[in-house]
Formats: structure tokens, sequence, C-alpha cells
């Protein structure tokens, strides 16, 4: 069953790692922009009841809770088996978090990325530890307890010591659902720009190295195993039964339909991505253009723990990579299924790349 995506990309400020399609806008923008999001999921002919919706940014989080009422009442198939709302904690109230669960939405992606304060104040976001344990407890009480929280390994000032006090309160908060990231280095983000061309703004020079971020994200793998919270994609770990029923579309390139600025749609064969800017996609200006997905499923497959099960064709295509990363140890295989190791999850660019530039 498809999954259905909502993009919402305006935010109360920038975080300096941030380099999403994402910012900040005049209210008069966002209100022309949820005319022209309604607009857009009117339109849609349902062939399908979605199984599961994702409302992502952005802050989504911010949308007024009438609003967001107007817009998750046009999508069919209520009750979602999962329905998620992106959310950056410190303005989470209990009237906010009932409208959410009055609204079908049943799980909440928390955007914390450290539980240190000179950690996310240097990212520019501005809630505290406590902040989120009490936003945990205020969506518990309102009926939502399936949650994820982002961490990010790698940001300014980040130690091996203040990395664990961060994987100490999940371990308090007991989320069902951790996702962590290491840190992106490009120009997209102004702390990305910084690492590379230099500046002292935003903290790059004590951002920790390559390989010392690596080690966080090593060490939030091991801490997070021993709490139950399973990785079963790159960045994605989870309890049993509760990995992201959405997100796992993606990376098992079953159908979604998205909406909104950037937002891609898959119909099981092509791909289709709506115009980036929120000025092209709320004037309609902007071009949608399709991408068939080809070779996606190895690349986009290889990401899950479980691995993929290629077909005999594609061994034989990939074969010349499959050898390459089987003898460097980036890969393993075992009853037909391909997989990457726990090396290859580290380097895993690298082997991506690979399949996806072989002819
Ligand atoms: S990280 Fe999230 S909240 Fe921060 S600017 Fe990017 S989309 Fe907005």
């Amino acid at each position: 069953m498809p999954g259905v995506y909502v993009s919402y990309p305006f935010c109360a400020q920038k975080c300096t790692y941030c380099n999403f399609a994402s910012g900040v806008f005049p209210p008069a923008v966002e209100a022309r922009y949820l005319d022209a999001l309604e607009a857009e999921i009117r339109a849609c002919h349902w062939e399908w009841m979605p199984e599961t919706v994702y409302l992502g940014g952005g802050t989504p989080s911010n949308i007024d809770p009438d609003d967001l009422r107007a817009l998750v009442g046009l999508i069919p198939g209520r009750p979602w088996a999962e329905a998620t709302i992106e959310a950056a904690p410190g303005a989470i109230s209990g009237e906010r978090a009932r409208a959410w669960a009055a609204c079908g939405i049943n799980r909440v992606s928390l955007g914390v990325q450290s539980f240190i304060a000179k950690e996310i104040r240097r990212t520019g976001r501005k809630h505290t530890a406590q902040m989120v344990a009490d936003e945990v407890r205020i969506l518990c009480d309102a009926g939502i307890s399936n949650l994820n929280i982002d961490l990010i390994a790698g940001l300014p000032g980040q130690t091996e010591a203040s990395w664990r006090e961060s994987l100490g309160w999940i371990e308090r908060l007991a989320p069902a659902h951790v996702s962590v990231y290491m840190l992106e280095v490009d120009r997209d983000s102004r702390l990305g720009k910084e690492l590379l061309t230099g500046g002292a703004r935003y903290g790059a020079a004590e951002a920790p190295g390559d390989d010392e971020t690596a080690a966080l994200y090593e060490t939030a793998v091991e801490r997070l195993a021993a709490m139950g919270l399973a990785r079963y994609e790159i960045s994605n770990f989870a309890r049993a039964g509760f990995e992201s029923r959405h997100n796992l579309k993606y990376w098992k390139l079953e159908p979604y339909v998205g909406f909104g600025a950037d937002a891609h749609s898959f119909d099981g064969h092509l791909r289709k991505q709506n115009p980036e800017s929120v000025e092209e996609y709320i004037s309609g200006t902007g071009q949608a253009g399709g991408l068939p997905h080809d070779d996606e499923r190895f690349f986009v497959g290889l990401r899950l723990m479980a691995g993929i099960r290629p077909a005999p064709e594609e061994w034989r295509r990939f074969e010349r990579p499959i050898r390459r990363f089987l003898d460097a140890g980036l890969i393993e295989t075992a009853d037909g299924v391909l997989r990457l190791t726990g090396r290859g999850v580290l380097l895993s660019n690298e082997v991506f790349q690979e399949f996806l530039s072989h002819d």
C-alpha cells in the first residue's frame, strides 16, 4: 500500500548544519503555500488508499492546528497505519499534541540533534534537554507514544563524553525509534561551507574530524543496540516492530506520492519531482521532471541492514564491483543476499557511487 508525503519547507530559523531546501519566509508566503498544497492534494485522483502519511519539512509542527486539520482531512485512508509529523522541539504544547492526535497523527519525529546545551545553541536551535523530556511526556499524555528522535554525530564541540550524555538521554526517554546522521559536509549548509572553506562563525574549527565522527556513530550503534534499538538502515534504529513503515517504502522502492515543494513521487516505475523552490511551486511555473529509477533498487536497498537479493542479471551486471567490495570486506553475501558489512556502512557512499556509475 502506498504512502503519502507532504512537504512543508518553512522553519522558524535556518539551522547551521541544514542543507535541505527549507527556509524562513514571510507569513503571507506560508499562507499561499498552504493554499497551493491544498489545491494539489484536492486535484489528486486517488487510485489506492494510503497506508502511511509523512509530514516533513521544514517544520510542519509549526502549521496552525486548524490548517493542519484541513490539510490532513484531504488525505483518504484514515486511520493510517502510520502518520508521522516532524517536529522541532521547544514548541509542543498539550493543545497542539492533542490536535495532532485528533487529526490521526500517531507518530512524531523530534529533530533534537543533541541534548547538550552548548551544541544545540551552536546549531541555531532553541530547545533544551529538559524541554525535550517534557515534550515527550506531553506527547505520550496526548496518546502519541510512537516517537523518533534525531541525533547528529559530528556537530561542533561534540566529544565522546558529550555524545554519551546525549545517548544517556535517549536511554532515559526510551523512544521506539532513533535516527543517527553523520554531519553532511557540503556547501548547501552554512556549517558545511565553513568546514570546507574556513571561517569562525559556526564552530567548524571545533567539529570532530571524519574518523572521530565515524567513531561517535559506532558508539551509537553499540549503545542503541544495548537499549534494544537495532540498526535496520544505515541511519535508523528501532525497537522490533517500530521501524518506520513510511520510510521503508523509499528503501524498498514501493510507491508513494508527494505533495508540496521538492516532493517526490514514485508510482513503481517512474519518479516525479515537484519544483524545488517555494515560489515556483506556488506559482506553478517550475517543471516536474520524471526520472526512471532503473538501477536504484540495487543501491537504495543496500541501505537496509537486511540487504537485497539481486536478480541473476544483476549478479552478472555488477559482478566486478561486487567482487571488489567483497574482497575489501565492505559487503558480504549469504544465501543469495547481499548486504553491507559494519565497515561498508561507514564507507557506504563510496559503495553506492560505484554501483551508480557502473555500466
Ligand atoms: S534542520 Fe529542520 S528545522 Fe532546521 S532549518 Fe533544516 S529543516 Fe528547518
